[in-house]
């Protein structure tokens, strides 16, 4: 038995199922799931000392690279100075301001410590600007934990539940509460066009991952992004874009600067705390001026605003808006798909890619999926195979054919060599 299977052993006394988010323990693929202990750039090393090229990067927030030098000097002078204050600070402005210039729809801007208080926030902050209860999410996003979301959720929910079902996605969600969450195929407009006609009115917030990464990679069309924001205009809805893991990932200003749309809220997590527990939901100052202590939608964190958090995010903000980083990020990450394309051509398998970027789907497929229901009918057996081949190989993928994968600035030409030839062995071993 090896460390990892040792550690795993005993993990799993202690913490349920041996990890403390679903998704990293190796359930679709099989396994025994890596025991970090230290990592660098593109690389980490498990217990047993293996190095691999990481292809998660913490699902999405190492986009600097782990352990990238500026980042933790910046963390160390913070954390000289107390890790935590309960109280304002002047980082906190600098971070906010910095998020504003970027995301130009964000007027104003609330931190707090994960992805899903962000989204949970921006929905009743939703619920609280508009009367109304009603919301719209779409099959196979994922927006965090907050019950009135894990309904048809994608990512762990995707992988290890029966999302096919007409009922709360997860156990524990009570029927009365998901009542309130209406659940649309991705990319399909004329549903979106339906509801809208019968209950458009009722809508407080139609919540989106504008690119999904929750189910593989999914890209909207864009006639239901402009059919999406026409129609939450015509009704008072709340357009929530859900940026935590697009946002300062697909590019400097999110999948809204691509999309030229403009949402009422977005929801941001992930690059913009360098991991460390940050996140935020922000947008026009209208709505934001209804949260507590200006109006009557409560919202606090004991740890918002975190000024370690703060220095991580402001640093690698930085870094990210230097000249030339996403053009190199976009252009190395479709140089990693290509690669892992032109192998699988060549071993004649059937195979699609896709990426924005620094995020990336692949899919054991003819062609790249456009909804939910087509990324569940992509070859699953053929992922375990490929993911357990290039794991052998030193390369970690995300342990499921229903997860986005990530690159950051530091998988330079010989990091992508070396993984394109891991998967060129990968693919005719299949
Ligand atoms: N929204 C999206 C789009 C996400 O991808 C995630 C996490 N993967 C979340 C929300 C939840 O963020 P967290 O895990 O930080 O709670």
């Amino acid at each position: 038995m090896g460390k990892n299977d040792i550690l795993f052993e005993r993990a799993q006394k202690t913490i349920p199922g041996g990890v403390n988010s679903p998704v990293r323990a190796f359930r679709q693929v099989g396994g025994t799931p890596r025991f970090v202990a230290k990592a660098k750039g593109p690389y980490f090393w498990d217990a047993e000392g293996t190095r691999y090229i990481d292809l998660i990067m913490s699902w999405g927030p190492m986009i600097a690279g782990h352990a990238n030098p500026e980042v933790v000097e910046a963390v160390k002078q913070a954390a000289e100075t107390s890790f935590s204050y309960g109280a304002p600070t002047e980082g906190e402005i600098e971070l906010a301001e910095r998020i504003c210039q970027l995301v130009p729809s964000i007027e104003q801007v609330r931190m707090v410590s994960s992805g899903t208080e962000a989204t949970m926030s921006a929905l009743r902050l939703a619920r609280g600007h508009t009367g109304r209860d009603l919301i719209i999410k779409f099959e196979g996003c994922y927006h965090g934990h907050a019950d009135s979301l894990l309904v048809k959720a994608g990512s762990g929910l995707l992988t290890f539940a029966d999302s096919t079902q007409n009922a709360p996605s997860s156990g524990g969600v009570p029927q009365d509460l998901v009542k309130h969450t209406l659940v649309l195929p991705y990319n399909d407009v004329q549903a979106l066009k339906e509801v809208f006609v019968k209950q458009g009115d009722q809508v407080a917030a139609v919540i989106i991952e504008p690119f999904a990464g929750n189910m593989n990679l999914i890209k909207p069309s864009k006639e239901f992004l402009s059919t999406l924001r026409q129609l939450t205009s015509e009704h008072g809805s709340v357009l929530i874009y859900d940026e935590v893991m697009t946002g300062f990932r697909v590019a400097l200003g999110g999948a809204q600067s691509l999309q030229v749309i403009t949402p009422d809220l977005t929801c941001l997590g992930k690059v913009m705390g360098g991991g460390m527990p940050m996140a935020a939901f922000g947008g026009k100052k209208e709505i934001m001026s209804k949260l507590a202590p200006l109006g009557n939608v409560y919202q606090a964190g004991t740890l918002s605003g975190n000024p370690v958090a703060v220095a991580a995010g402001l640093k690698t903000l930085e870094i990210i808006s230097r000249e030339g980083f996403f053009d190199c990020l976009t252009g190395q990450t479709e140089k990693l798909m290509s690669g892992f394309k032109l192998a699988a051509d060549e071993a004649g398998v059937p195979f699609a890619v896709d990426s924005v970027g620094g995020m990336f789907g692949f899919y054991f497929a003819n062609e790249v999926p456009t909804s939910f229901e087509a990324v569940t009918k992509t070859d699953i057996e053929a992922f375990k195979k490929f993911f357990h081949l290039m794991l052998d190989q030193g390369v970690y993928l995300a342990p499921s054919a229903y997860e986005a994968g990530f690159t950051s600035i530091t998988h330079d030409n010989g990091v992508l060599e070396e993984i394109i030839t891991a998967a060129k062995t990968a693919f005719k071993k299949l």
